[in-house]
């Protein structure tokens, strides 16, 4: 048929997947859709956030245009998954209590309205008395959150978008224009490919994680006085647990530190309820080490029109949130695809 075109996204991450599967929902019969991507779930690269993730749902209270932007991004992506959690128990994703101990609390954190932004959408957010917070802590809350099995969630994913009649590539491309020739008639390609190709604003943001077989029933954050993070976060599916974690901007050491991982379970003995029969020790399955794809001033989601009928649209540079604000994004995308008339509305969606 002479006017057939294909839609091809880059990128087989969280993002990228999420965001094939909202634009399939989308298609018209005269269109279709190819994923291509350098790793899909099943690889293991330090440069494949996805399957390396924690990965749970914490709000992040602040005021700046990219906090308000992912704070809306996340209250969406919180409603779809807790369809998906109801709906879908094969996909990895669970509802679980959360808590949060903050010992030193950032200036947004002590006020109230910019907490309220954030939280209060949260089934049954409650913030903690000081006689419920543990010596050293000075805010804290508790809420109803979802832990996401990312390798599961991120397979469970393909496999939708593949039985849906999606195709997919394994590809490395050079250049975003080589999208383009990936298929016929292509108009648009999506670039949800995490760092993005050559963005001076792009940066990665190492994390190590340790992944145990101890058993925690909710995830807990708790930032210390030096500014550090520790959190235990329960995955779906017997996955195990993750402690973490590091936040370690334009660090590009690829392996785990064995310091790192011995401080990350000190403090997780300390401060979570592990069974006390495992006396503060861990069955470590593996270490992790991941390059969180992050970007000054947050995500990119722009159409950029390259040639009369042609468009880069841009998804990429999530941070250390891409699950959280995976479907948010999505949605955005495709209401950007839709403005430009490179999808069309459907009444019955
Ligand atoms: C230790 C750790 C803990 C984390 N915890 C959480 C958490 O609790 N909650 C949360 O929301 N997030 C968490 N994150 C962050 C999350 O993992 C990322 O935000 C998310 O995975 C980014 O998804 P992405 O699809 O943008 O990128 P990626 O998952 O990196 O995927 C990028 C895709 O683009 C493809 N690609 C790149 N370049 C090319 C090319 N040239 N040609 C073809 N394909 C290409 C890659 O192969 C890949 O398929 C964590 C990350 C780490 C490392």
């Amino acid at each position: 048929m002479a006017n057939r075109e294909t839609i091809v996204v880059i990128g087989a991450g969280v993002i990228g997947l999420s965001t094939a599967l909202y634009i399939q929902q989308h298609l018209t019969p005269t269109q279709s859709i190819l994923l291509i991507a350098r790793d899909f779930p099943s690889d293991t690269s330090v440069n494949y956030a996805s399957p390396w993730a924690g990965a749970h749902y914490r709000p992040v209270p602040g005021s700046t245009p990219q906090a308000l932007r992912e704070a809306k991004q996340a209250q969406r992506t919180y409603e779809f998954l807790k369809r998906t959690a109801s709906a879908e128990p094969g996909a990895g994703v669970e509802f679980v209590g959360g808590v949060e101990y903050l010992e030193a609390p950032p200036a947004e954190y002590l006020d109230t309205q910019s907490v309220r932004n954030v939280y209060a959408h949260l089934d049954g957010f409650r913030k903690l008395g000081g006689e419920e917070l543990p010596a050293g802590v000075r805010w804290g809350v508790e809420y109803g959150t979802y832990v996401v099995n990312s390798p599961v969630y991120c397979a469970h994913l393909l496999r939708k978008f593949v039985l849906r009649g999606g195709e997919t590539k394994r590809y490395t491309l050079v250049n975003l224009e080589e999208g383009f020739s990936m298929a016929r008639g292509v108009r648009c390609v999506v670039n949800c490919s995490g760092t993005g190709f050559g963005d001076p604003k792009s940066f990665i943001i190492r994390g190590q994680t340790c992944l145990v077989r101890n058993h925690v029933s909710k995830t807990i954050t708790r930032q210390n006085t030096d500014g550090s993070w520790s959190f235990c976060i329960p995955r779906p599916l017997d996955g195990g647990t993750i402690i973490g974690g590091t936040k370690e901007p334009n660090n590009w050491d690829p392996n785990p530190s064995l310091e790192t991982r011995k401080r990350l379970l000190d403090n997780a003995s300390k401060w979570f309820p592990f069974a006390p029969e495992s006396k503060g020790q861990f069955d470590v399955i593996h270490d992790i080490v991941g390059r969180r794809p992050a970007r000054e001033g947050g995500l990119r989601i722009e159409a950029d029109k390259i040639a009369d009928d042609r468009y880069v649209v841009h998804g990429y540079g999530a941070g250390g949130r891409g699950f959280e604000l995976s479907r948010g994004v999505a949605e955005d995308i495709v209401s950007l695809m839709l403005e430009k008339g490179l999808l069309q509305a459907r009444a019955s969606l």
